[in-house]
């Protein structure tokens, strides 16, 4: 497939048919109370559809379908090598229809459309992964003597509601739905109220993939709404979420006012990105430090955004990451030459710029941006922003901001950067740079957090699980660890003497 230009994508997103409504037992469907709420592009402000605004009826509906399906085993009882088959098939869908998932992305939360066709990637191979994998991951027996025999099986959960969050709408949905179906569980897909295109758009693909009705049902609608709903559900096994800290900590509280569902959280970050004054490469890291934070507007759960630098290379190295921050400004998203896009929505633009006024007043510098730009676009763009002088417990470096804005911190001796580092509610990832062996196994181990990154920042692929320490999260995205999630293990003890 050629690389198309900015006129033709411009050309597709006038052409583009949009669907808002609901997905519940195989059909689309307008919520019951037939309200809706409009989904406003954030790269220009054009209306782009009106989405069914699903309450806790819609809920309820779509549980007794997921469940009547479950029970059937019109899925959860079928060979792996079936669901395999089924889900190969709707990664095939996803990749003959990237261009209109991409651009639904973009049109829909603003980031650029190369980003875009990345995430699409990265989410058909979250659902090949779990296909090819489901049929090669055997059951244990238990080491008895030769009168029992004790078997240990994974059975499926059930229900699951997936709940994810704006910044990876796809990617985020389908580390949930890989694991989810290959092992057999019908699930609730609730994409969150700022960016529900792709994922109403890939319930059809499911069922044109052979996927049974009843096993994939999207809800798209309000996180107080059709979420807590979910949240409350006295029917719904597990919770698989991905979102922010404070709406993690709700869902536990409401499982344990319902049925005590499984509940596995992937939240926030401020992830400590430390760079020794013997980094190999300075250029290199200046790079990744910019990317690390600009990336996807700055909108990743796992962006750089604390850059520790050592105190001896910190004036070198911030210079070298305003220059490639500058490189990085935003631009049209339906560009393919675009690195950064636009803000997802008007409520978040105003926080993260909040966020820079706080930083001044608290006395960090501003060193680069800080700025809203391209207001004639209609749309809402913001410079790429630097701080430098900022103290570790000041609020631009405690909060996690969600947006392009980097807070520098320096520090004199590996000990001060681990303390540092390790000075956060959060423990999502970090990062090292250092050309010392030692010192990176050293720093690896002591920094609290599920991912750490030794010269790179943002590596890792489906074999890696996804996840984070401390007010992170609990349980893991991708790898074979990933299926714990959605699987009870069962004990069998047979006596072999009758
Ligand atoms: P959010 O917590 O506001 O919303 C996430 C989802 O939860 C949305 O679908 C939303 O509608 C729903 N929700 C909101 N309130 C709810 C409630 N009371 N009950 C049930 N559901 C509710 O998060 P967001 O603003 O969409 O996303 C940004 C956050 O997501 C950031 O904190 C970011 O770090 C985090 N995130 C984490 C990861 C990860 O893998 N750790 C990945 C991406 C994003």
């Amino acid at each position: 497939m050629s690389a198309l230009t900015l006129q033709q994508w411009q050309q597709k997103a006038e052409q583009l048919t949009i669907c808002g409504q609901a997905y519940i037992n195989g059909q689309y469907v307008d919520a019951l109370s037939a309200k809706t709420f409009v989904s406003k592009s954030p790269i220009d402000g054009r209306e782009l559809v009106h989405v069914a605004e699903c309450g806790k009826a819609d809920v309820d509906m779509a549980v007794m379908s997921a469940r009547a399906a479950f029970e059937s085993g019109v899925w959860s009882e079928t060979k792996p090598v079936f669901r395999k088959k089924i889900m190969m098939a709707l990664a095939d869908l996803m990749v003959a229809n990237k261009q209109e998932l991409a651009l639904l992305e973009t049109l829909d939360m603003g980031k650029p459309i190369t980003t875009a066709l990345g995430d699409v990637e990265s989410s058909v191979n979250s659902i090949r992964w779990y296909a090819e994998a489901i049929d090669k991951v055997y059951d244990e027996i238990a080491t008895t003597g030769p009168t029992e025999l004790g078997m240990i099986t994974r059975q499926p959960l059930g229900v699951i509601g997936a709940i994810v969050p704006w910044n990876f709408p796809l990617s985020m949905a389908c580390w949930k739905l890989g694991p989810a179906l290959a092992t057999g569980n019908s699930v609730l897909l609730k994409p969150s109220e700022k960016s529900p295109l792709t994922a109403i758009r890939l319930a059809a693909l499911a069922t044109q993939a052979g996927l049974p009705d009843g096993v994939f049902n999207v809800l798209p609608g309000f996180g107080g709404d059709a979420g807590q709903a979910m949240g409350l559900h006295m029917d719904i096994d597990g919770l698989a979420f991905t979102g922010s800290t404070g709406v993690g900590k709700r869902l536990f509280e409401m499982a344990g006012q319902s049925n005590m569902k499984r509940v596995f959280v992937e939240c926030g970050g401020k992830s400590p990105n430390i760079v020794f004054a013997d980094c190999p490469d300075l250029d290199a890291a200046a790079q990744s430090a910019a990317a690390g934070i600009f990336y996807n507007q700055g909108e990743v759960c796992v962006a750089g955004s604390r850059l520790l630098v050592e105190a001896s290379i910190k004036d070198l190295f911030l210079e070298k990451v305003i220059a490639c921050g500058k490189a990085m400004a935003p631009s049209n998203p339906l560009d393919p030459s675009t690195f950064m896009g636009a803000i997802v929505d008007e409520i978040q633009l105003s926080r993260v710029k909040n966020y820079i006024d706080i930083g001044q007043k608290e006395g960090a510098v501003l060193r680069a941006g800080g700025d809203r730009v391209m207001e004639e676009t209609g749309g809402l763009y913001l410079e790429p922003t630097i701080f430098d002088c900022v103290d570790e417990n000041m609020t631009i470096a405690q909060d996690e901001i969600f947006g392009p804005v980097l807070a520098t911190i320096s520090f004199d001796s590996e000990q001060q950067a681990l303390a540092i580092a390790n000075n956060s509610q959060y423990g999502l990832a970090a990062a090292v740079w250092t050309s010392n062996l030692s010192r990176a196994h050293r720093v690896s181990r002591k920094l609290r957090a599920g991912t750490v990154w030794v010269n790179c920042y943002f590596g890792g692929d489906m074999t890696m699980p996804f996840g984070g320490f401390k007010q992170s999260g609990n349980g893991r995205d991708k790898s074979l660890h990933a299926l714990d999630k959605y699987t009870e293990l069962k004990s069998t003890w047979i006596n072999l003497n009758h």
